[in-house]
């Protein structure tokens, strides 16, 4: 027999969120859904960042030094697309006094660009006054759920599985997707 429900049954991970930078010669308008930063020493390794895997990082076996990321869920606008913005430890910093005054980054509008125009130079956050009212906000996803998926890694396990790593992994460019990076494997 058949179960009936009066809702779709909740999904563990909502895997629609497209990883991007800040694009070097536009200015990204976001509204940040998660409390707080969710951030972890990644590498750049064999063309591509990667997450610092531990005590087996083939990357850290290689010598390389690793660099802290934060990886932010937003909606961008225009369109509304959702995205997993990643922010340089210098760009997160910036959204500190922010945080501390609200509790939480949640519903923040922030403009974030690089001044330098250059793919790799620091990147500037202006925050707006106030906060988006929740409700008005799609729920916070899990973010390192999404993140491994992009990554190409196990839940279970941080073994990377060769051939994913660096592909188009989540969705086609959005409308206004033209400079915003959907493979972040261009970075240094
Ligand atoms: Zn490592």
């Amino acid at each position: 027999m058949p179960t009936w429900n009066d809702s779709p049954p909740p999904t563990p991970s909502d895997f629609s969120y497209r990883l991007i930078r800040v694009p070097p010669t536009k200015l990204l308008h976001c509204v940040i859904l998660c409390p707080k930063p969710t951030g972890t020493p990644t590498h750049f390794f064999k063309g591509h960042t990667m997450p610092c895997e531990g005590k087996e990082c083939p990357a850290c076996q290689e010598g390389l030094l690793w660099r802290w990321h934060a990886y932010l869920p937003c909606l961008c606008t225009p369109g509304h697309e959702k995205v997993i913005l990643e922010l340089t430890a210098q760009a997160c910093d910036q959204l500190t006094a922010a945080r501390n005054e609200y509790r939480t980054l949640r519903g923040l509008e922030i403009l974030a660009e690089r001044p330098s125009h250059r793919p790799n130079g620091r990147i500037r956050i202006t925050v707006a006054p106030g906060l988006r009212p929740d409700a008005l906000l799609p729920p916070c996803p899990d973010v390192p759920a999404i993140m491994l998926h992009i990554w190409g890694l196990d839940d279970t396990k941080l073994t990377s599985r060769p051939g994913k790593l660096g592909s188009n992994r989540i969705t086609p460019a959005g409308q206004n997707g033209d400079d915003l990076i959907q493979n972040i494997g261009t970075m240094s």
